[in-house]
């Protein structure tokens, strides 16, 4: 398995119950490194081009309304195979599906409000990686 980078978010609903630091814990626990961070605003704009994928799926507006209700925390993460081990320590997107002891399931609200955000391949994320940082941003 080669080492992979992948891009993480903690959404509105981490940061407004101040579980950032909780939620960093389950993932340097398992092994994932975070090589770059910061906690920003999301525009409008900005959370529509980011979720531009779902743009037809009908939770959409809701969705974008959500992600910019408060701050966020978006990280790169780096490990081995970071990209599944990410979507394993997040667990499944409904929290009443995630498995024990994943992000989702101990600290989702709602299958809305689930805390974390994981790329889902390594192509995309490249892609929402270069969204929020620059190279420089981000250290190894
Ligand atoms: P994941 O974040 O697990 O990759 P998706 O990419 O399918 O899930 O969806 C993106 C985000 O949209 C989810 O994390 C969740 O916040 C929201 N979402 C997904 N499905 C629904 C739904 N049925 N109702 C409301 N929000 C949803
Ligand atoms: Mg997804």
């Amino acid at each position: 398995m080669a080492t992979e980078r992948t891009l993480s978010i903690l959404k509105p609903d981490a940061t407004r119950r101040n579980l950032t630091g909780k939620i960093n814990t389950l993932l340097e626990d398992a092994g994932l490194r975070i090589v770059a961070q910061k906690r920003i605003q999301l525009s409008r704009a900005q959370a529509e081009g980011f979720y531009a994928v779902h743009r037809e799926r009908p939770f959409f507006n809701d969705l974008v309304t959500f992600m910019i209700s408060g701050p966020v925390v978006v990280q790169v993460l780096e490990g081995e195979n970071a990209v599944q081990k990410n979507r394993d320590v997040m667990g499944a997107t409904n929290p009443a599906n995630a498995a024990e002891g994943t992000i989702r399931k101990t600290f989702a609200e709602s299958i809305e409000a689930n805390s974390a955000h994981g790329s889902d391949s390594l192509e995309n994320a490249a892609i929402e990686i270069a969204y929020f940082f620059s190279g420089i941003e981000i250290v190894g």
